[in-house]
C-alpha cells in the first residue's frame, strides 16, 4: 500500500482552471491483479461537471482491457487518504466481479474490501 500511496500522492498535482475550476487535487493509484498501475486526476468544474480521480485511473485501466483490481488509493493534496464516494464504488463492482475483493485504502494504515463497503447488494438477485 505504501507504494501506491507513494504514485497517488505524486499524482495529485492541483490545477486551477478558467471559471472557478481545478483539478489534480486528488491523485488516485490503483494496482491491478497483472501488477500494472494506473493513475487518475480529479476534475471539478461548476455546475457539478467533472470526474472522481477514480474514474480516470480506471478509464486508464480499461484502455489496457484490465479490470481487476487488486488495490486502490487516493490521495488528497494535504497528504491525507480519501475512501472513494458511493458512485466510485459502485462503478468498480459493476466493471468485474472480482473487485469485490478489492483492497480499498480508507484511511493511513488502513484498508477494507470493496465488498465491505457496499453491503445488502442491490444486483445479488442477477448472481
Ligand atoms: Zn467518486
Amino acid at each position: 500500500m505504501k507504494n501506491l500511496y507513494s504514485i497517488a500522492l505524486q499524482t495529485a498535482n492541483p490545477i486551477k482552471l478558467k471559471k472557478n475550476g481545478e483539478a489534480g487535487h486528488v491523485g488516485r493509484a490503483l494496482e491491478t491483479v497483472s501488477g500494472a498501475v494506473f493513475t487518475g486526476i480529479c476534475i471539478d468544474v461548476p455546475c457539478s461537471i467533472g470526474i472522481c480521480a477514480e474514474q480516470a485511473a480506471i478509464a486508464e485501466m480499461l484502455k489496457s482491457s484490465e479490470s481487476k483490481i487488486k488495490r486502490i488509493v487516493a490521495v488528497y493534496e494535504d497528504g491525507s487518504i480519501l475512501p472513494p464516494c458511493g458512485r466510485c464504488r459502485e462503478l468498480m463492482s459493476q466493471l468485474d466481479l472480482y473487485n469485490e475483493n478489492t483492497f480499498v485504502a480508507v484511511d493511513c494504515g488502513k484498508e477494507v474490501m470493496l465488498k465491505e463497503l457496499l453491503p445488502e447488494r442491490w444486483d445479488r438477485k442477477w448472481d
